[in-house]
């Protein structure tokens, strides 16, 4: 028997691993008291995981997705049964990752709506959202390898950290996986400047790249156009929350077809750079002045009211300074070949004589 030994990547000193550790600790209780709060002071957990970190997540993953990847608490508890070595280790075909994409991005545009319906006033639902997701997760972690079927596979946020998350920062080592075993391939993490096609080997990758690219402009800026549905009594009341999102996804999703058949393959990447930009811009857009009462709804989605101390030019400002900047970020800025995260090394590969 001899054993053959992968190109080695960044391997994590213990000391820094001590230190990653203890941040993914830190950030676990934090959202363990978010979840306890929306359980049980639903008034404050809404505040905190509606208004405080989802508002402040887009902006993370278009600048520095790899803390994010390394400290997500969900990934925390999902990765545990592999760092315990309670996972069976399975590694998932390109096909099942693909569809695994697939299914994420529809739970994405499924679940967002709802906000509407139920999330964004019941602390219950969102809680239970969340252990739902953690259920899940945990289950996949128990047979599947590192992060390729819940971080890289089903966790409805993934397709949106794949769109803002093309071209960051700076990389970070990876806080998670021990040794890269090529779960998944390519790896997410792993890839500089990924973006949603960066894998196109099976028609479910592509399907999930093009919904999220061409579709997450519309669907944002539809979003925006719903109020919160307080007198849900019936099915009809649940759907009118989809309608004008649906819309919005259709006609960009419209649009980004047709100008990806037209531009050159050298452009495709400044195409999907451009709608990424489009997307966190149009949240930022409507979801900033809403946080401080500037909101087309006035009571959706409150942090503080200052429209009686803030000018209201401001918004203005505000709308000009981050719209400005995510372009400048994701579209001006030449891709700086970052991946999110540094690849540990490669583990050893055993082969038999
Ligand atoms: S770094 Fe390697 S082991 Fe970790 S998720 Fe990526 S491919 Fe899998």
């Amino acid at each position: 028997m001899s054993s053959t030994a992968f190109k080695s990547g960044a391997q994590l000193s213990n000391q820094t691993k001590t230190i990653w550790r203890m941040v993914q600790f830190l950030v676990w209780l934090i959202g363990a008291v978010m979840l306890t709060c929306l359980l049980f002071f639903p008034a404050i957990g809404i505040l905190l995981f509606w208004n405080i970190l989802i508002p402040i997540a887009p902006f993370i993953f278009v600048v520095a997705l790899g803390i994010w990847r390394n400290v997500c608490p969900l990934a925390t508890t999902n990765l545990l049964p592999r760092h315990l070595g309670l996972s069976k280790r399975k590694k998932l075909t390109a096909k099942q990752i693909g569809i695994l994409n697939v299914i994420a991005t529809f739970a994405l545009f499924i679940i967002v709506p709802l906000r509407h319906a139920v999330f964004n006033r019941s602390g219950l639902a969102t809680g239970i959202l969340i252990i739902s997701m953690a259920v899940i997760g945990v289950t996949l972690g128990f047979f599947y390898e590192w992060k390729s079927a819940w971080c890289s596979g089903l966790c409805p946020v993934h397709p949106v950290e794949k769109l803002y998350g093309g071209n960051v920062f700076m990389s970070m080592p990876n806080a998670n996986c021990e040794n890269c075993m090529n779960c998944v391939i390519p790896c997410p993490d792993s890839t500089p400047n990924v973006n949603p096609l960066s894998s196109h080997k099976t028609e479910y990758n592509v399907l999930s790249g093009l919904m999220i690219i061409g579709g997450l402009p519309g669907f944002i800026w539809g979003w925006f156009h719903v109020p919160d549905e307080n007198n849900l009594t019936n099915l009809e009341n649940l759907f009118s929350v989809y309608y004008i999102p649906i819309v919005g996804l259709a006609i960009t999703a419209i649009i980004y077809y047709n100008l990806d058949r037209l531009v050159k393959v050298q452009h495709k990447r400044k195409l999907i750079s451009l709608f990424a930009a489009a997307g966190v811009s149009c949240y930022y857009w409507y979801r900033l002045p809403s946080l401080v009462g500037y909101g087309k709804f006035p009571d959706d989605g409150l942090l503080i009211d200052l429209s009686h101390s803030l000018p209201v030019w401001t918004v203005a400002v505000m709308r000009i300074i981050t719209t400005s900047f995510f372009f400048y970020w994701l579209v001006i800025r030449k891709p700086n070949n970052q991946p999110w995260v540094i690849r540990p090394a490669f583990a050893k590969k055993t082969v038999l004589n």
